[in-house]
């Protein structure tokens, strides 16, 4: 199989994990606005995860979410597979660092109310993470995806990212608010789903919260991307930059992403294809 395929199939084992990896689902989320987290008020913007459990209590944090550090976690790893020339290490620990920076892309994976149900806002998880880009997916924009660059301070990044998500997430609950408020028709309807009929937001209903949201899930979607591509390369450029050629994309048919590192060995054009 190649590499781009093996990727997309285990991108979501991370998710797959979590009910039977202990500690694994609090690897996706931080629920930073969750009252027993004010212990991070004080300990600066990006805190290392020594210097926050000091304040916090390490199980405060595994309770409400380590996903910033999980990043950093996870990008060591991947270096560690690179530097090794571990070809199955290297695509296990890029499914997973993908998939946790794409969580913290997603502003409901950053508070307490993550689902809306604290705000009688229930289901709102799925409705921004999957129902969204199901319907409008299509027409984003994501092949005009800014070219990677290296992230020296992975660490700080990952909080950049989380803060910056959070951010998003009154709007996120507002206009779900202000939609519904003023929505006149049905906004529930009954799809079929993998041969299972499930309620979903109306289609109608969506496309009025997409563009009241204005362009924040292609923006979040492009920015996850990015951040991917950036974070795999840095991984690779931070263990050295090894010749992959043996290890990775064998054949005829090599993955473009994977020609794309070999072309950065040979230091030439530095854009993504
Ligand atoms: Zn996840």
């Amino acid at each position: 199989m190649e590499e781009v395929d093996w990727l997309a199939a285990h991108a979501t084992d991370a998710d797959k994990r979590k009910h039977t990896v202990e500690r694994e689902a609090p690897r996706h989320y931080l629920d930073r606005d969750a009252p027993a987290l004010s212990c991070l008020d004080t300990v600066g913007s990006a805190p290392w995860f020594s210097r926050a459990s000091a304040a916090c209590c390490e199980d405060t944090l595994w309770a409400y979410g380590v996903l910033p550090w999980q990043i950093g976690w996870s990008h060591a790893r991947l270096v560690e597979a690179f530097d090794q020339k571990d070809r199955q290490a290297i695509l296990r620990a890029a499914a997973d660092l993908g998939h946790y920076v794409a969580d913290a892309h997603v502003p409901l994976h950053t508070t307490l109310n993550y689902n809306g149900q604290l705000t009688g806002q229930e289901g709102l998880h799925s409705v921004w993470e999957t129902r969204l880009p199901e319907l409008f997916g299509g027409g984003y924009d994501l092949l005009l995806v800014e070219s990677v660059e290296y992230v020296p301070d992975v660490h700080g990044w990952a909080w950049q990212v989380v803060m910056e998500s959070h951010g998003h997430v009154a709007k996120v609950l507002s206009e779900e608010r202000r939609v519904s408020a003023s929505w006149a028709g049905g906004d529930v309807v009954r799809e079929e789903r993998g041969g299972v009929m499930q309620q979903q937001r109306a289609v109608e209903w969506c496309r009025t919260y997409d563009e009241a949201l204005d362009g924040m899930v292609e923006e979040r979607w492009r920015s996850a991307i990015r951040g991917v591509s950036s974070l795999w390369y840095s991984a690779w450029v931070d263990a050295g930059e090894p010749n992959l050629s043996d290890v990775l994309g064998g054949g005829e048919s090599k993955s473009r992403r994977w020609r794309w590192f070999q072309r950065k060995e040979k230091k030439e054009d530095p854009q993504v294809p």
